[in-house]
């Protein structure tokens, strides 16, 4: 009996048509975006069949025959992904948790939300808040297109992650659907429990390698009151991200903090960003802590730099999830990407000189800027945007991706703050994590013994063969 219809004897949506099969091979990963844009193979992510299962139960079957079979399974979302995360690169089965949409309870008294895995992003806000008055506050900018497994699975954070956390802080418990088929339960029982290591945590960022995210319980909050905004132009990153940092230690704690270096201060602000490096801040919440969080950041910010008009942060909330360059981008023969990386304040400041300047000197390299686009009481997320064109893609990419994570390494930075590992930084990620590797290796083969789950990825070893990229 052939694989698929061993697969619809335990779950619903089994598809081996064409259509369904070349979809579930992409995601957004640029090289991957360019490879289809020249025509060119690329790396196999063809699955051989793709499962769409209805509940939890169901997810567990499949995972339990594949473990039997050997079979390698790669869970999927809403493919948003940039690092290549959902890519079946070994074949096998794609799992689209889609359908594991549903609210399925709202404790406001607690301000706890289950839901299921499989639920986009923009349609649960959309839920709590029109229904219940509340909101998770995680706003990525792939809000309409990710679902609430992948942001868990990726460890995703939003644009107001100052206020609201990042996924890591949000998720209170998990369902998960084990590679032998067991479903299990990890949180649950209320905040900040001290029984044993955090099992909840394990699985968030483990990107479908260690187990599959049925359902999550979420923390919530009400919708916001009250909203403040300011910005500001400061004469040179450094001295914007020593105004974040002295904002972050005072407590206050804006939901965003953006700062621009000049050239992409000049992208998104035009003339308006004269030759300043911007800083847009924005808080919402209750309207006494938003009034106090203003004063603070208008105090520090005042001290250190120009006052800027606030229909710069309008012109933020209106274009912020607007992606239309990236493929007219790559229309144009350019590779366009971007890196988050994150490191304490100690080593900010360097980082984001240090990181754009390595990218610049690599041949075929046209444009290498920064913001800071995340900021906490013990550092922030620098985010880079590059682009390139060259006769080689394949082989400018590579040289600016390992410059990117060489630099981070050694300011002793994270190679990721929100778009995870993937197959972009799996190489990468044993140096990242030293001699913790191996603890991350023994969870794996404990877990997932035949290594069915989403092999290739998080730069793990696989039985299904050397790693596809680069
Ligand atoms: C334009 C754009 C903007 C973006 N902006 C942000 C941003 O602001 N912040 C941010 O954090 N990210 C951002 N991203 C990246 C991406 O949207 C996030 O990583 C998102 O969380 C992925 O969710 P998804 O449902 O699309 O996951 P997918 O892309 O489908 O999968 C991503 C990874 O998660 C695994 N996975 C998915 N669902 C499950 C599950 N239920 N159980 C176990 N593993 C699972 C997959 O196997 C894969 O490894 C952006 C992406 C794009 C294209």
């Amino acid at each position: 009996m052939s694989l698929a219809r061993r697969l619809s004897e335990v779950a619903e949506g089994v598809s081996e048509a064409g259509a369904d099969l070349a979809d579930a091979g992409v995601d957004w990963w640029p090289l991957a975006m360019v490879w289809r844009h020249n025509q060119q193979g690329g790396v196999r992510a063809r699955p051989d069949v793709v499962a769409r299962p209805t509940d939890a139960t169901q997810v567990a079957a499949v995972l339990s025959l594949c473990s039997t079979e050997r079979v390698p399974v790669t869970a999927f979302g809403g493919r948003s992904g940039v690092c290549g995360g959902s890519l079946p690169v070994h074949g096998g089965v794609a799992l689209d948790l889609g359908a594991l949409d549903s609210l399925e309870d709202v404790d406001d008294h607690s301000l706890l939300v289950t839901v299921g895995a499989g639920m986009n992003g923009r349609a649960l806000e959309d839920r709590l808040q029109d229904s219940h008055q509340l909101t998770i506050g995680h706003w990525p900018q792939s809000i309409d297109l990710a679902t609430v497994g992948g942001w868990i699975a990726c460890r995703g954070a939003g644009q107001y992650s100052t206020r609201y956390g990042t996924v890591a802080d949000m998720v209170e418990g998990l369902e998960v659907a084990m590679a032998d088929g067991s479903l299990i339960r990890t949180g649950w029982r209320g905040p900040r429990s001290a029984t044993g290591p955090d099992l909840t945590q394990l699985f968030v960022g483990s990107e479908g390698t260690l187990g599959v995210v049925t359902k999550a319980r979420m923390r919530a909050h009400p919708v916001p009151q009250t909203r403040w905004k300011a910005a500001w132009g400061f004469s040179d990153v450094s001295g914007g991200l020593d105004a974040c940092r002295r904002v972050l230690r005072r407590g206050a704690t804006p939901a965003v903090l953006r700062l621009y270096d000049e050239r992409e201060s000049r992208r998104h602000f035009g003339d308006d960003a004269g030759d300043d490096c911007v800083l847009i801040a924005l808080d919402e919440g209750d309207e006494e802590v938003v009034a106090t969080t203003g004063r603070i950041v208008s105090e520090i910010c005042g001290a250190a730099a120009t006052p800027k008009s606030d229909a710069l942060v309008d012109h933020w909330l209106e274009t912020r999830n607007d992606v239309s360059g990236l493929g007219k981008a790559v229309d144009a023969g350019l590779v366009v990407d971007t890196c988050e990386i994150a490191a304490p304040w100690s080593a900010v400041a360097g980082l984001a000189e240090s990181a754009p300047t390595a990218l610049r000197q690599i041949e075929g390299t046209l444009a290498a800027t920064v913001h800071a686009s995340h900021h906490y009481s013990d550092g922030a997320c620098l985010y880079i945007t590059f682009a390139g064109k060259t006769e080689q893609p394949d082989r400018w990419y590579v040289a600016v991706w390992d410059a990117l994570m060489r630099t981070t390494l050694e300011a002793g930075g994270a190679i990721s703050h929100h778009h995870g590992i993937g197959l972009v930084r799996g190489r990468h990620l044993p140096e990242a994590l030293g001699p913790a590797f191996d603890v991350l290796k023994s969870l794996k083969a404990t877990l997932d013994p035949a290594g069915i789950l989403n092999p290739g990825k998080l730069g793990l070893p696989s039985p299904f063969g050397d790693p596809v990229w680069p």
